[in-house]
């Protein structure tokens, strides 16, 4: 009796951006601002948020590496960041 290989374990498709920002959340702080290497981050002065903060942004989906550095310093879990699989990582 020849024996099968398990399937196959298909993963979602990747978001097309790269973290989920809960500006809800935001406090405003600058804390990831200043932590990401990218300066892919900054607050959007052009809004106020339910807290009454100019909520942070992503002005720069391309520069973000999905470091996660935002995201571990957030004091609030203001973050999700996404990112490819060792196997959907261009080689
Ligand atoms: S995941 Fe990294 S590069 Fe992307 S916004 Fe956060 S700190 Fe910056
Ligand atoms: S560290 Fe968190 S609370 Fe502070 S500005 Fe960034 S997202 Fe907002």
């Amino acid at each position: 009796m020849a024996i099968s290989s398990p399937p196959a374990v298909r993963r979602p498709p990747l978001p097309a951006i790269p973290l989920v920002i809960a500006e809800e959340r935001c406090k405003g702080c600058e804390i990831c601002v200043a932590a990401c290497p990218k300066d892919a981050l900054a607050l959007d002065l052009r809004r106020v948020n339910v807290l009454g903060y100019h909520p942070v942004t992503l002005v720069d989906a391309a520069a973000c590496t999905s470091c996660a550095f935002c995201a571990r310093v957030c004091p609030d879990a203001v973050f999700t960041v996404w990112t490819a699989s060792h196997e959907e990582r261009p080689r």
